[in-house]
């Protein structure tokens, strides 16, 4: 087979397997087919890219399983006009879909090596209305709060204070809970005007939400 057509019986492929596992948002489908996962994973793992698996990135840490992706994004049901924010930039993939379908993200990480890589990228793909920057994200981004969406792609034992505090009335805050050694559970979290919503969605498996910056840093 050509080249080309490779490529597209093996994006046809990354495609049906979204679906499959119930990503079913054609703008969030949409988003998945333009940003080429392949370019998120280095090294040995590279081609393994197109399949419904976490793979390792750099500093020990892990790009999220496709699905994953999918499934999260479609919970947090961006609209265009929303600013959100991302704890846990990794490989940048997850900023990158969310940025089709967001005005702005804002995606932190605690290893600034995972910062400098992602928003190489990001630049060199034109994903303009992204703003990526080494923080320990379990406080928030308290100078561009509040946010519409909040998305946290480490294990929290419990949503943290702080940004559920940077939520805006109306927002949705997707984050997975409980501890790291264990299936943890994706809880969707929306804010009205008395409190808070909580919505278990499924179990996950993420590494954790640690405090402080890495020691890369
Ligand atoms: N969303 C990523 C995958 C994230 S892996 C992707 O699309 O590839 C989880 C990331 O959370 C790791 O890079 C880790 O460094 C980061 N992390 C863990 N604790 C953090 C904290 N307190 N603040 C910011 N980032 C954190």
């Amino acid at each position: 087979m050509t080249e080309s057509g490779d490529n597209a019986e093996r994006q046809m492929r990354f495609l049906f397997a979204l679906r499959s596992k119930g990503v079913t948002d054609q703008r969030v489908l949409a988003s998945m087919e333009r940003i080429d996962r392949g370019l998120f994973v280095r090294g040995l793992f590279s081609e393994r890219a197109y399949e419904d698996m976490p793979l390792p990135i750099a500093c020990g840490q892990t790009i999220s399983q496709p699905s994953v992706v999918g499934l999260m994004t479609q919970a947090l049901a961006v609209s265009p006009r929303d600013k959100v924010l991302e704890v846990g930039t990794g490989s940048g993939y997850q900023a990158a879909v969310l940025s089709q379908l967001a005005r702005r993200v804002y995606t932190v990480d605690r290893h600034r090596r995972l910062v400098q890589e992602a928003a190489a990228l990001f630049a060199s793909l034109d994903l303009n209305n992204i703003i990526a920057m080494t923080t320990d994200g379990s406080h928030g981004l308290p100078e561009q709060a509040p946010f519409d969406r909040i998305i946290v792609t480490a294990a929290a034992e419990d949503p943290p204070g702080p940004l559920l505090a940077q939520l805006k009335i109306g927002g949705i805050m997707v984050v997975p809970v409980g501890r790291s050694d264990t299936v943890q559970s994706l809880i969707k979290v929306t804010r009205n005007e008395t409190g808070f919503e909580y919505e278990e969605l499924r179990p996950v498996r993420f590494v954790p939400l640690l405090e402080g910056l890495g020691k890369d840093t």
